[in-house]
């Protein structure tokens, strides 16, 4: 019998990850049981043996800009193969011609994968699959639960559950607002927890929200929501306020040992009575997109909404106060920055007590404002690398990918790239990650965040602003080491016990 096989492409393979990639057991879970389980392969953690894929096989291959080129390779190999090839994910979404041209698919799935998948494996089964599917954007309440029994035993560390897809603002660099939609959609309080109970009797203690935004409705849209003559967007707004507070209760409700890791705007910090509940619900972490220590940087990337100097630093020890730990997201090579901007977002992040921080390259990603403008330029439609427009810079082999692609006014694009790799040395040193790792209270959990933040390094600043390709399989052989030793430490004794708070309650009745 033919069988359904999901891949998430990487080069780079770990044995172990941090995170579980959410969309393929997501999409597990919609393949539903008529054709078997479905045979998953996360090459973040093994490259995919195409020696499992039969002809007749359907394979699903994810992809976002950054593993497109792999996942290419991958169709074109396995439809060799007589395999079905199906594309999905935000590239595919953006450019489902690519995917068929590059990576030979047979169909493509654009938009939410949740509900129209079975179909999708149904058509391909009886040998007539469209080119494209559409699956739009889906109502928070049909967003489909994953197969979390089918997860491989002790290699991630987190699990992964989403909560709310879609994100309100429109940052010049993101592509989230335009792909997932700015009216925020959320899913039911009760489906969320009985998937992290489940997590939790598997013995899964952390668990990211992989939310594009935790606060998708802050003061300021409630303001101005008041000032409207209508009050129906201000009670949609209130409602949607309710319900991220009713989520947080039930979190509540868990078991102590559970640690929670969401992403969230910066204006939550003004919000005190949220940063409370987020405490009481065990979310002690938070990736907030800083970006630019500069006001000049923040109008660069359409980002008004974020602060500035003293204040920034203020509104970011606002999270830490209420036992929220900050991983700042910054990122270098915008217009304004200077060769000064390295030193001084690093110096901000330490004063502003920042647990962790990534460092990234301005990049022109699909599907985002500032890709449309520099696309359109006729000095980067013309530059061609390895026969590839750079233009289409995921396409070009990675080795030879450049690292930055915009030409900056006042520094060279290797000055960027070298004050970028310094500052994830100066962040990540052994001093300070030593010094970093007196906010948790055991030897054992300090040994765990010392290793994480090394491993963090490893796994992204090396491997994705070092040019030296020695250094690259140095950082692999590195954090393939570090993930390997940390594992346990992030594990608990599994709880198959554990009820779902609320459901005795309820049988009573
Ligand atoms: S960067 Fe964050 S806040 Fe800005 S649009 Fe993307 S998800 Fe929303």
């Amino acid at each position: 019998m033919a069988r359904i096989h999901l891949v998430n492409p990487s080069t780079q393979s770990f044995g172990v990850a941090v995170i579980t990639p959410r969309w393929l057991y997501v999409l597990a879970a919609a393949t539903g049981s008529q054709w078997g389980d479905p045979q998953i392969v996360d090459e973040t953690l093994d490259q995919l043996d195409f020696d499992a894929i039969d002809a007749g096989d359907v394979v699903g291959i994810g992809i976002h800009t950054g593993n497109a080129l792999r996942g290419y390779e991958i169709g074109r190999e396995v439809r060799k193969r007589g395999a079905w090839v199906v594309f999905g994910g935000v590239h595919a979404t953006l450019f489902p011609d690519e995917a068929a041209t590059h990576g030979s698919a047979h169909a493509v799935v654009r938009g939410d994968g949740d509900l129209i998948w079975p179909r999708v494996v149904a058509d391909c089964l009886a040998g007539k699959p469209l080119p494209v599917y559409d699956g739009g954007r889906i109502d928070g309440a049909d967003f489909a639960s994953a197969r979390w029994d089918l997860l491989p035993k002790g290699r991630y560390m987190w699990a992964s559950v989403q909560t709310v897809r879609g994100c309100p603002k429109h940052c010049s660099f993101c592509s989230v607002w335009r792909t997932d939609g700015q009216e925020p959609r959320q899913r039911s309080v009760d489906r969320v927890v009985r998937e992290i109970v489940e997590l939790r009797r598997l013995g899964f203690r952390f668990i990211a929200l992989a939310d594009d935004n935790f606060y998708p409705v802050t003061f300021d849209d409630l303001a101005q929501a008041r000032r409207r003559s209508d009050s129906t967007r201000l009670h949609d707004l209130e409602a949607m306020r309710a319900e991220r507070f009713a989520l947080m209760a039930r979190l509540a409700e868990l078991p102590e040992d559970l640690v929670f890791y969401t992403q969230i705007t910066m204006e939550a910090a003004e919000d005190s009575e949220f940063l409370e509940a987020m405490k009481r619900a065990k979310i002690r972490g938070a990736l907030v997109g800083v970006e630019s220590v500069t006001r000049e940087g923040l109008k660069d990337i359409y980002k008004g909404f974020n602060l500035a100097g003293d204040e920034l630093v203020a509104r970011l020890r606002a999270f830490r106060r209420h036992g929220i730990h900050v991983l700042g997201s910054f990122i270098f090579g915008l217009p304004s920055d200077t060769r000064e901007t390295f030193d001084a977002t690093v110096a901000l992040a330490e004063q502003a007590d920042l647990t962790f921080a990534q460092f990234v390259l301005l990049t022109p990603f699909p599907g985002t404002v500032d890709f449309e403008k520099w696309s359109a330029e006729e000095n980067h439609r013309r530059t061609i690398i390895d026969g590839v427009p750079l233009t289409q810079h995921w396409l070009i082999p990675v080795e030879n990918r450049p690292r930055l692609y915009t030409a900056h006014p006042t520094m060279s694009l290797e000055e960027i790239r070298v004050g970028t790799q310094h500052a994830w040395d100066r962040f990540y040193s052994w001093r300070h990650v030593w010094a970093r790792s007196r906010v948790v209270a055991s030897i054992r959990a300090r040994i765990a965040f010392v290793l994480i933040s090394k491993l963090y390094r490893q796994m992204y600043a090396n491997t994705g602003i070092a040019t030296d390709s020695a250094r690259v399989q140095r950082s692999v052989r590195w954090a393939r080491w570090i993930g390997m030793a940390c594992r346990r430490l992030f594990l608990g004794r599994p709880m198959p016990n554990l009820a779902v708070p609320g459901d005795q309650l309820q049988q009573a009745h």
